[in-house]
């Protein structure tokens, strides 16, 4: 089984370098300038373990209670070899738990809770149950109309949560992070993507420390490449449907 597994992955996984190969070819750009970040939820650690023997190196976790477990898990060994990004939205309560675990948090979208972050990485410094500042990422809500609000700070409210983060002394800001709205075609998606890579030039010009532009998922990873993309977060193309695991 666990062969089969494996097999499974290796076979996802070549699909989607290729997919991703092929967009940065279109796009002009290096294929070493963009991070896959496999989103495991719903899939169990040995998942996890499997994808790291098969070269991952980043993985992606978006509900706390599933996320913390399976990252305790994990062989010492694959655990450091891994950087764990949070992704999914979070509770404020919960932001000492994932302290404990994430190296990212790619889903800070309001200043209360970067400063739960803040201080849940201030005491997981001091007790040495982590050894670096939090890397975090700024969540940005792309939708326009009435469907804004629903996840993410607003466009216009990311300078002052970047200057909250900036009084955050256990926070290391890497850049920006945005789900694409639903129901848009491809051109209406790569509009989406566009204002978050004018959000992210415009930060990089006082902070080039914070270039990371997280968009992109199973199935619009070629439009966020064009975009201009640096981390692509791809759960089922790799992993397989989420259903069937409920
Ligand atoms: C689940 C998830 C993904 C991956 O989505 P797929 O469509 O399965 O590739 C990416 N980003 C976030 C925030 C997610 O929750």
């Amino acid at each position: 089984m666990s062969a089969d597994r494996r097999a499974e992955l290796a076979a996802n996984l070549e699909r989607v370098r290729a997919r991703v190969d092929a967009a940065c070819r279109a796009a002009g750009r290096a294929p070493e300038d963009v991070t896959l970040v496999a989103v495991t939820k719903f899939f169990p650690a040995s998942d996890v373990a499997h994808l790291a023997g098969l070269g991952v190196r980043d993985v992606g976790e978006n509900r706390d209670q599933e996320a913390g477990p399976k990252v305790a898990e994990l062989d010492p060994q694959v655990r450091s070899a891994l950087t764990v990004h949070f992704v999914g939205q979070l509770q404020t309560n919960k932001a000492n738990h994932v302290t404990r675990y994430a190296d990212v948090v790619q889903s800070v979208d309001r200043a209360k809770l970067a400063r739960a972050l803040d201080r849940g990485a201030g005491t997981a410094l001091a007790e040495g149950a982590r050894h670096t500042p939090l890397g975090v990422t700024v969540q940005v809500d792309l939708e326009e109309g009435a469907d804004r609000g629903r996840g993410g700070a607003l466009p216009e409210d990311v300078p002052a949560l970047v200057e909250a983060i900036d009084g955050c002394e256990h926070l290391d800001l890497r850049g920006v992070m945005a789900v694409a709205p639903r129901g848009l075609d491809e051109s209406g998606t790569r509009a989406a993507f566009d204002r978050l890579a004018a959000l992210s030039e415009r930060l990089r010009q006082d902070r080039p420390e914070a270039w990371w532009m997280s968009a992109g998922m199973s199935g619009d990873l070629e439009t966020a490449v064009a975009a201009g993309a640096t981390h692509l977060r791809v759960g089922t193309a790799i992993l397989g449907s989420r259903v069937s695991h409920g």
